[in-house]
């Protein structure tokens, strides 16, 4: 494969950073993840959103201080060129990550030795099951006011991490982690949504979780085109237990029906009639099947 890496194309085993990295020493660095749908007909790459992924980015290294390596159309290039580069024709994923790259001891933020590498995979599916068990997790989510987690920071998946680990020691396939005041934030890499009595809610990114792409994308879907009341507001934890219906979503996630929380059964344990239909008219439009939302895609190859 090739990556991008401060305006070079390089072999995978070339795009290295110095141990002395304050990116690999202090987890300096912000990060986005793209995917790429593969067209009905074979004949198309379609990367879901790229425009509104590339803003978020634009956003983190602003708050960051980190520089990206030129405007708005440039960074989209570049990552159009990384699947053209690797001759993709499946379902990819992207990962353009921006760096403090510098190897000085002192932990500062400086946008003068910010890196910007990009690189791309196969992926199929993330989670490999088609409803989850879940636990709400001992670990609090990141606080915005310590680490900025509507940036995706490098540094603060240790807290996803963590908590993803002690849900699987606990025979659990994902964590939901609460804010410090107790109340729902998000999964380690997912946003979440609950349906009760025919409405959907999502707590607000200012509940510290990430500014999600997937989660603004998925609303406009059931308000505008599916017809589904969406109510955006803070969510307690027991609410999760009496859900009607209960959905995880993210780039990698997807939709994710959720099965249990803290071995509650949501519903009748089966995936909910909204859920699915959410589920389907996702699959829809990031294949390029939805006429209205193909200004979403944007096309590696045509
Ligand atoms: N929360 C976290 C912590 C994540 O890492 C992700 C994955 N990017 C999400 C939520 C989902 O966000 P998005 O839909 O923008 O991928």
């Amino acid at each position: 494969m090739v990556t991008y890496f401060d305006g070079k194309w390089v072999p995978d085993e070339d795009a290295t950073i110095s141990v002395r990295s304050r990116a690999l020493n202090y987890g300096m660095g912000c990060f986005g993840g793209i995917r790429g749908y593969m067209s009905d007909d074979g004949k198309e790459v379609f990367l879901f959103r790229l425009d509104q992924h590339v803003t978020r980015l634009q956003h983190s290294a602003k708050i960051l201080y980190l520089e990206l390596p030129g405007d708005h159309a440039h960074v989209s290039r570049i990552i159009v060129d990384l699947v053209r580069k690797n001759d993709v024709h499946h379902d990819v994923y992207v990962r353009p990550l921006l760096i403090h790259n510098s190897t000085q001891l002192a932990p500062i933020c400086d946008e003068k030795s910010s890196s910007f590498i990009v690189y791309c995979m196969p992926l199929k599916r993330y989670i490999d099951k088609d409803a989850i068990e879940v636990c709400v997790s001992s670990w609090r989510r990141v606080a915005d006011n310590a680490i900025p987690t509507r940036t995706k920071p490098t540094g603060a998946y240790l807290n996803s991490a963590l908590a993803r680990r002690e849900a699987h020691d606990n025979g659990f396939d994902e964590a939901i982690l609460l804010t410090e005041a107790g109340t729902v934030s998000e999964g380690s890499a997912e946003h979440i949504f609950v349906l009760s009595r025919g409405v959907l809610y999502s707590p607000p990114s200012t509940e510290h979780n990430l500014d999600g792409i997937t989660r603004r994308s998925l609303i406009d879907m059931a308000t505008e085109d599916l017809g589904i009341p969406f109510v955006e507001r803070v969510i307690s934890r027991s609410e999760l237990y009496t859900a009607d219906e209960f959905f995880l979503c993210g780039t990698g996630a997807q939709v994710t029906p959720v099965r249990s929380v803290d071995r509650r059964t949501i519903g009748d344990g089966q995936v909910g009639p909204l859920t699915l239909k959410i589920k389907q008219h996702f699959d829809d439009v990031v294949h390029g099947r939805v006429a209205h939302r193909k200004s979403w895609l944007t096309p590696v190859w045509g």
